[in-house]
C-alpha cells in the first residue's frame, strides 16, 4: 500500500547538521520526498501538533524543545511508508533503539532523539495538513 507520512528532522539534529546525513537515509531507502521544507515553530504550535501528549509529564520540556530552533519537516512517500519510515528511525528511546537506526546513531536522550514519524494513518493526515497544503506537494 503506497502511504505517506510525515518526517521531522527536530531541531537538535538541525543545530548538529544532521539534515543532509538524515535525508539521505530517506532517500537510500526508498523514499521518495514530496514536500520539505526548513521553519521554526512557536512553543503553542508545537503543543497543538503533540497534543496528544499533552498530560503527559515531558509535555512542557518537549515542546520548549521542538519551539528552540529550526526544524526540517518533510512529506515521504512509499510503499507502507508509515511503518518503514518508524523502523528506520528507531525507538523513541535512543538507547533502545535497534543497531543502525537513525535514532541510535545520532539521538542522544529520549527527548533530543533527532527525528519524527507519524505512528498510524490517522496521525499522518492530521500532521501532513497540520505542515503542508496541497499546492506545495510535488510528485
Ligand atoms: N519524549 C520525551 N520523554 C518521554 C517520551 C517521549 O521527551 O518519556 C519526547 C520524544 O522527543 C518523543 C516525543 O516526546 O519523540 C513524542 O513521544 P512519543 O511517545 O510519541 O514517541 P515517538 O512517536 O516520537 O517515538
Ligand atoms: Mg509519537
Amino acid at each position: 500500500m503506497i502511504e505517506r507520512t510525515l518526517a521531522i528532522i527536530k531541531p537538535d539534529a538541525v543545530s548538529r547538521q544532521l539534515t543532509g546525513e538524515i535525508i539521505k537515509r530517506y532517500e537510500l531507502h526508498g523514499f521518495k520526498i514530496l514536500a520539505v521544507k526548513k521553519i521554526q515553530i512557536t512553543k503553542s504550535q508545537a503543543e497543538c501538533f503533540y497534543y496528544v501528549h499533552k498530560q503527559r509529564p515531558f509535555f512542557e520540556s518537549l515542546a520548549g524543545f521542538m519551539a528552540g530552533g529550526p526544524m526540517v519537516v518533510l512529506v515521504l512517500e512509499g510503499k507502507d511508508a508509515i511503518k518503514r519510515h518508524r523502523d528506520l528511525m528507531g525507538a523513541t528511546n535512543p538507547k533502545e533503539a535497534a543497531p543502525g537506526t537513525i535514532r541510535k546513531e545520532f539521538g542522544t536522550d529520549i527527548e533530543h532523539n533527532v527525528v519524527h514519524g507519524s505512528d498510524s494513518r490517522e496521525s499522518a493526515q492530521f500532521e501532513i495538513g497540520y505542515f503542508f497544503s496541497g499546492l506545495e506537494f510535488q510528485p
